[in-house]
C-alpha cells in the first residue's frame, strides 16, 4: 500500500461510508480521505471514566452507563421518549424528542448502556437531552477512551460516533499510505521550526491523556501550532493573490454625485458622527478612483454604518451604476431592504429584493429589471452572485457582517464585472471590533475604515450577572418587564456543534417558560425553521404582538427593536465576549435604560468569572474584544467558531498573533521563491472546501 494517495481516494473506500453517507460529508466538504483527516475537531470532551449517576451535576457533561429502567412516550406539547436509567447509586431521565422506532425499540427496559451528555433540570429531576449513546451487549466489558475524545463539526443526519469512527479508519490509513503532501517547503519548515504534518494530524484527533493540559492550552502543542501556522498562511496567500488580482483590474470612477448624498445628509432627522463623517471620505475618496476599492468599515454594534453605506451607494447611483447590498441572513436583508426602501425611493430609485426563497415570477422580474438597469439596488442574501444573476452595470458591492462570509465569497464577486472589464467596488461592512494589530493580518486584502464612537444619548445596557440557580427571579423580571409594556429576549445557548440540538433547547426552554408565564405572547425562533416562518415570527416581535422572544443566537446579527428592553442569556460563560457583544447590542436601542441579564451556570471557573465581568463593566466592543482575547484560557480549545472573530479551523488570530509576523514572512518566501506551492496550499485550507452560509 506504498502508493496509496489519499487525496484521490474517495470516502466510499471506507467501511460504513455508502453514497447517502457520502453525501452527508460532501455537505461538510469532504470528499476524500485526506480531506476528512482535515476535518478538525472543534473541542474534545474527557469519556475516559464513568459516573456514578448520583454525581452527575446540572449542566457538567458526564458519562454515564446503567440499564434502562423503563421507557415511554410521552405527549405534552411535543411528543418525546423518556428512558430512565438507573445504576447502582441512582437515577437519571434521558429525553428524546426525534426518535424512530427502532431507536426506541433498542432502548427498551433491561438494556445497558453508556451514553454521555448535559444535564439538565427537567420535568422530572435531572434529564439529559438527546444524550449520545451507546448500546452495551449482555457481559459485554467496554473500555472507556484513552484519549481524548473529539468532537467534530457535522450536519444533520451525521452522528458523531459515526464520524469518529470513519476518522479512526482513516488515521488508520495514514500510517499505511506515504505521508500527507507537504506543501511547505522542507527548508521553511527548517528555518520555522515547525511540526511534521502527519503527526501533527494525528496528534489532534486523537490527544493523547498524558499532557492534557498542554494539549489544551496549544500555544505549547506543536501540533496544533502547526496546523495553525499552516492555515493562516494559506489565508494569507489567498488573500494577497485576491488582492493583487484585483488590483490589476479597473473600475468605474465614481465623481458625481455630491449634490445627491448632501439633499440625503440634509434629510436625515439626525447629523452624521465624526466618525461616519471621516468613514465616509474615505470611502468617497476610494470611490473616485480608477481601481477597484476593497475597504473594510469597522463599527461597533449601533454606531450607524448602515448609513454610511447608503451615503455610499449614491456616490455609485449617481454615475449611473448600480449597488448590490448583501446581508448573511433572510431577517438581516430585509431590515436592509426595508430601510434603503424608505431613504431612496422618495428620490425616485428603484430598490429591488431577491433571496433564494424569492418565488419564480417574481424572481424573473426582478432579474429582468437587473439586466436592463431598471432596479438600481437590489438587495438580498448570497441570492445576489448566483450564476444566472446578471447585472447591466454593477458599480458598488456592499456586505454587510463580514465575519459570517469569507475571503472565498468574496473571491465569487471578482466575477460579476460590471461593463466590460470594469470591477465594482467592494465595502464590507463588520460590526467585530477587531484590535488594530490583528485587523492588519486578518484582512490583509482590505483597506480599513473604523467608526469609533457611537451616536450622542445612547443609554449603556446594564448588564447583571445572576446564577441559574436564580433562574425564578429571572422569569419575574421577565414579566414585569412585559407587563409594563416592553419586549424581552431569552438567548438559549449551546456548544454549537449542531443547529438540531440548539433548536432544541430553544423549544425545550420556550415551552417551559409558557409553563410559568401562561399570560404571556411567546415567540420562538431558531436556525431551523424555513426562512418565511422566521420572518414571519420577527415580524410578530418588531409589531410587538409577541413580547417575548426565545431564540438561539440566530439573532446575534443585526436585528432591530427599538422596544425590547430586557435580554437574558443563558449560559454565557459558553460564548465568546464579542459574541456576547453583538447579542447584548440587540437591546440598548430604544429610549428607556435595557438591562442585559446573564444567567450563568454554577460553578463557574475562574476564568468565566473574569470573562463575564468584563461584559458587565464595559460595552465598548473593542475594549471587549482585546480582553477577548487577553483572557481566552485553556479549555477555550480550538478555533474561533465562538468568537465571532474570523472564523478559522484550527488557528486563532488571537491566540497565535504571536505567528503573525512569521506568517507574513512565510507567505512572501513563498509566493517569490515557490510559487508551485501556494495553490495547493490555498486549496487544501481556504479551496474548494468552503461552503456558502447556509441561509
Ligand atoms: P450598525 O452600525 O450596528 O449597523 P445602524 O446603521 O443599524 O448601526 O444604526 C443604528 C441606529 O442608529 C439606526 O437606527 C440609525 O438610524 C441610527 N443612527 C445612525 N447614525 C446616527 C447618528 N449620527 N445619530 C443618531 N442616530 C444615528
Ligand atoms: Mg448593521
Amino acid at each position: 500500500m506504498a502508493s496509496l494517495k489519499l487525496d484521490a481516494l474517495p470516502l466510499t473506500y471506507l467501511k460504513g461510508v455508502g453514497p447517502a453517507i457520502a453525501k452527508k460529508f460532501k455537505q461538510l466538504g469532504i470528499s476524500s480521505v485526506e480531506d476528512l483527516l482535515f476535518h478538525l475537531p472543534l473541542r474534545y470532551e474527557d469519556r475516559t471514566k464513568i459516573t456514578p449517576i448520583h454525581q452527575a451535576r446540572m449542566g457538567q457533561l458526564v458519562q454515564l452507563e446503567g440499564e434502562i429502567g423503563s421507557s415511554s412516550i410521552q405527549f405534552g406539547r411535543r411528543r418525546s421518549l423518556q428512558c430512565v436509567l438507573v445504576d447502582k447509586t441512582g437515577i437519571i431521565h434521558l429525553r428524546f424528542f426525534h426518535f424512530s422506532a427502532a431507536q426506541k425499540n433498542s432502548l427498551a427496559e433491561g438494556t445497558r448502556i453508556r451514553c454521555y451528555g448535559e444535564p439538565r433540570r427537567g420535568r422530572s429531576g435531572l434529564e439529559i437531552y438527546h444524550p449520545e449513546y451507546r448500546v452495551l451487549q449482555p457481559g459485554q466489558e467496554e473500555p472507556v477512551a484513552d484519549t481524548f475524545t473529539a468532537i467534530y463539526p457535522t450536519t444533520e443526519g451525521l452522528q458523531q460516533g459515526r464520524l469518529r469512527n470513519v476518522v479512526n479508519q482513516a488515521l488508520q490509513l495514514l500510517d499505511k499510505a506515504d505521508d500527507l503532501q507537504d506543501f511547505v517547503p522542507a527548508q521553511l519548515i527548517e528555518q520555522f521550526q515547525l511540526a511534521g504534518l502527519t503527526e501533527s494530524i494525528k496528534l489532534i484527533h486523537r490527544p493523547p491523556l498524558d499532557a492534557p493540559l498542554e494539549w489544551m492550552n496549544s500555544d505549547t502543542n506543536p501540533g496544533a501550532q502547526r496546523l495553525a501556522f499552516e492555515e493562516l498562511l494559506a489565508h494569507r496567500l489567498c488573500m494577497r493573490q485576491f488582492k493583487s488580482l484585483y488590483a490589476q483590474n479597473n473600475a468605474p470612477a465614481f465623481k458625481q454625485g455630491a449634490e445627491l448624498t448632501q439633499s440625503f445628509r440634509n434629510n436625515l432627522p439626525f447629523q452624521l458622527t465624526a466618525g461616519q463623517d471621516q468613514a465616509f471620505a474615505e470611502i468617497e475618496a476610494d470611490l473616485g478612483r480608477e481601481t477597484p476599492m476593497l475597504r473594510l468599515l469597522q463599527g461597533d454594534v449601533g454606531s450607524g454604518k448602515t448609513v454610511v453605506s447608503a451615503l455610499s451607494a449614491l456616490k455609485c447611483l449617481a454615475s449611473g451604476y448600480q449597488v448590490a447590498l448583501m446581508a448573511p441572513t433572510e431577517i438581516l436583508a430585509e431590515q436592509h431592504y426595508d430601510n434603503f426602501r424608505a431613504w431612496f425611493e422618495p428620490l425616485g430609485i428603484a430598490v429591488e429584493w431577491l433571496s433564494g426563497k424569492t418565488k419564480v415570477a417574481q424572481r424573473k422580474q426582478v432579474l429582468t429589471s437587473l439586466e436592463n438597469g431598471d432596479c438600481q439596488v437590489l438587495v438580498g442574501t448570497h441570492a445576489l452572485f448566483q450564476d444566472n444573476v446578471n447585472y447591466r452595470a454593477l458599480g458598488l458591492v456592499i456586505i454587510d457582517e463580514q465575519h459570517r462570509f469569507g475571503v472565498h465569497q468574496r473571491l465569487s464577486l471578482r466575477d460579476k464585472a460590471a461593463v466590460k472589464n470594469l470591477s465594482p467596488h467592494q465595502l464590507v461592512m463588520t460590526a467585530t471590533p477587531i484590535p488594530r494589530t490583528l485587523a492588519m493580518s486578518a484582512y490583509a486584502d482590505l483597506d480599513c475604515s473604523v467608526i469609533a464612537e457611537l451616536p450622542p444619548g445612547r443609554m449603556p445596557v446594564n448588564t447583571a450577572l445572576v446564577s441559574n440557580t436564580r433562574r425564578d427571579e429571572v422569569t419575574q423580571r421577565i414579566q414585569q418587564a412585559c407587563a409594563s409594556g416592553h419586549q424581552a429576549y431569552w438567548v438559549c445557548t449551546l456548544i454549537e456543534e449542531s443547529e438540531q440540538l440548539q433548536a432544541q433547547a430553544a423549544e425545550v426552554t420556550a415551552e417551559q417558560l409558557q409553563k410559568q408565564l401562561p399570560e404571556l405572547r411567546i415567540g420562538l425562533i431558531h436556525g431551523r425553521m424555513k426562512a418565511a416562518d422566521k420572518q414571519q415570527v420577527m415580524q410578530e416581535f418588531k409589531a410587538g404582538n409577541t413580547q417575548l422572544l426565545v431564540a438561539t443566537t440566530v439573532i446575534e446579527v443585526g436585528v432591530d427593536v427599538p422596544n425590547a428592553s430586557l435580554m437574558v442569556i443563558e449560559n454565557p460563560e459558553r460564548l465568546g465576549l464579542a459574541q456576547l457583544h453583538q447579542l447584548r447590542g440587540r437591546i440598548g436601542r430604544g429610549s428607556v435604560q435595557s438591562h442585559c441579564i446573564m444567567l450563568y451556570q454554577t460553578p463557574l471557573s475562574e476564568n468565566g468569572k473574569q470573562r463575564l465581568a468584563v461584559m458587565r463593566e464595559s460595552t465598548d466592543g473593542f475594549y471587549i474584544a482585546e480582553k477577548d482575547l487577553e483572557l481566552r484560557g485553556p479549555g477555550q480549545v480550538l478555533g474561533t467558531q465562538q468568537t465571532g472573530l474570523m472564523t478559522f479551523r484550527v488557528a486563532d488570530i488571537g491566540r497565535d498573533s504571536s505567528m503573525l509576523d512569521d506568517v507574513k514572512r512565510v507567505s512572501e518566501k513563498l509566493s517569490a521563491d515557490y510559487p508551485d506551492a501556494v495553490d495547493p496550499l490555498v486549496n487544501r485550507w481556504v479551496g474548494e472546501r468552503m461552503q456558502f452560509v447556509n441561509v
